[in-house]
């Protein structure tokens, strides 16, 4: 494997940047600097560590259309989701700022003194991100992470690390003591398996694909590491009859091409009730025909080109000339991964293209006949991370959500994640809870103290 990574632009095949590539050397030099850095900032006291974290934020903040502008074009994604993106990094860290004074424990009335819990920082953590979503997928986990007193080694993808090497130096320059933030570029294949392997990482927090996933969990295992695992997805976006058709289905395309659809929330299974199907499709047609795919530095881009030549070949599989394309919609010509938005329909739900995660921008439309069938189908997948419910029938919703086996669901939208909810997956779409209150309890142990006072 070559020693320099050569840092490409979706939109031009071009390279922006040639870095070197690191191995295990370099992650055992970055797990040893966490290591050393620990102690000192488990120690900081709790207010000090959150000005830490506020710090970043504005530092963060302040720099915002610079890191923008660097993840449209690393990862090929519109500017005015790149903006949104960090933004959102900027709103995970002033949340979790708040949480070092807030790390509350139980006291617990047991029998000759006084039993409590204090929550501990869990060591060095190490973090896997893929490349989709790159700094925001990081700020999620070293957030909570450092917010809870942890030091991290950050792996980012090698397709789209430079994000993250300007969050590393931003940090810094915002007083995070050194070591306390280790970012090490290299391939999963070997920086990320010497990570799960290594015996003074205390836990691994991943995101990513769900065969990685397994990998990860198995190496863990070697070592009881902690895990988080946050994976694929093939979510469902049920549609009943009574509800908003045309909010629906103007809505659909952005659920499912968003991010050019390589997101672990897409909604890419639509299931339409079955008199509504052709008003759905023609209601989504127009839609889709105004999805505008370009230049990931306009403003007016709504989808950029998807991450890599091998990306693009794999997404294309699922709809070959035979395919059956109800609307398709128009991609760039030249230099750029480009694939048009495309949904099929009618396909058998067992199909590949309905069963599989294709990260990337084909969506299927299947009809349903009953609400039982509804449940059904959008629970016969092997994973579990969000969901959608149409209807204005609140009962029903309700009842639906609560019999979708998944983690996130919305009732007439499309949203999965926000900053203050719990967002992660049933089923194989991982372990954990990341975001909201919850992910602290993955990034702290529960520590029991008992103190005898006598007899009493
Ligand atoms: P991967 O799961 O392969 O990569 C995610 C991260 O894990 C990257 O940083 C990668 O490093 C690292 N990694 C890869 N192999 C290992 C390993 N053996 N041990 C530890 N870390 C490892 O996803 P890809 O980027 O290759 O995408 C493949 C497919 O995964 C996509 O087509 C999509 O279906 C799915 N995916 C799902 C995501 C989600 O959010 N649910 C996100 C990304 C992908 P590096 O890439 O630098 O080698």
């Amino acid at each position: 494997m070559s020693q320099t990574l050569s840092v490409i632009e979706p939109a031009t095949e071009a390279v922006l940047e040639e870095l070197p590539r690191a191995g295990v050397e370099e992650v055992d030099a970055a797990v040893a600097r966490a290591k050393a850095a620990l102690p000192a900032w488990r120690s900081l006291s709790p207010g000090d560590r959150a000005a830490a974290l506020r710090r970043i934020a504005d530092a963060v903040e302040a720099q915002l259309e610079d890191l923008a502008t660097l993840e449209a074009r690393n990862a090929g994604k519109p500017i005015t989701d790149a903006q949104g993106e960090i933004g959102m990094v900027v709103d995970t860290f002033r949340y979790y700022a708040g949480a070092p004074e807030r790390l509350l424990g139980d006291t617990i009335p047991v029998a000759g003194g006084m039993a409590f819990t204090v929550r501990e920082p869990l060591g060095v953590v190490g973090l896997i991100v893929p490349w989709n979503f790159p700094l925001t997928i990081a700020a999620w986990k070293l957030a909570p992470a450092l917010a809870a007193g942890n030091t991290v080694v950050l792996k980012p993808a090698e397709l789209t690390p430079l994000s993250a090497l300007a969050f590393e130096r931003i940090a810094l320059e915002a007083g995070l003591p050194e070591g306390v933030v280790n970012v090490v570029v290299g391939p999963g294949s070997v920086c990320g398996t010497r990570m799960v392997e290594h015996p003074d990482i205390a836990k691994i927090a991943f995101t990513g694909s769900t065969e990685v996933g397994r990998t990860i969990a198995a190496g863990a295992a070697q070592t009881i590491k902690r895990v988080t695992l946050e994976l694929g997805g093939k979510s469902a976006n049920v549609v009943f009859a009574d509800a908003d058709i045309e909010a629906a289905a103007a809505a659909a395309p952005g659920a499912a091409f968003g991010n050019a659809g390589q997101d672990c929330c897409a909604r890419s299974r639509i299931l339409v009730e079955r008199p509504i199907v052709d008003r759905f499709l023609a209601a989504m047609d127009d839609a889709v025909q105004q999805i505008r795919v370009g230049d990931p530095l306009d403003a007016s881009t709504a989808m950029g080109p998807l991450i890599s030549a091998g990306q693009r070949e794999q997404v294309a599989a699922y709809a070959p000339d035979d395919a059956p394309i109800a609307i398709r919609g128009k991609a760039p010509d030249g230099p750029g991964y480009w694939y048009p938005p495309t949904v099929l329909c009618p396909i058998d739900a067992d199909a590949p293209a309905a069963v599989e995660e294709i990260f990337g921008p084909i969506v299927v439309v299947i009809p349903f006949d009953s609400e039982a069938r509804a449940i059904e189908l959008a629970n016969d997948t092997i994973y579990g991370l969000s969901g959608s419910v149409w209807t204005r029938d609140g009962a029903k919703a309700l009842r639906v959500c609560r019999a979708i086996e998944t983690g996130n669901l919305s009732i007439n939208s499309n949203t999965s994640v926000r900053v203050a909810t719990p967002f992660g997956g049933f089923k194989q779409s991982g372990v954990g809870r990341e975001l909201g209150p919850h992910a602290l309890d993955h990034y702290t142990e529960i520590k029991t103290i008992f103190y005898a006072t006598g007899a009493q």
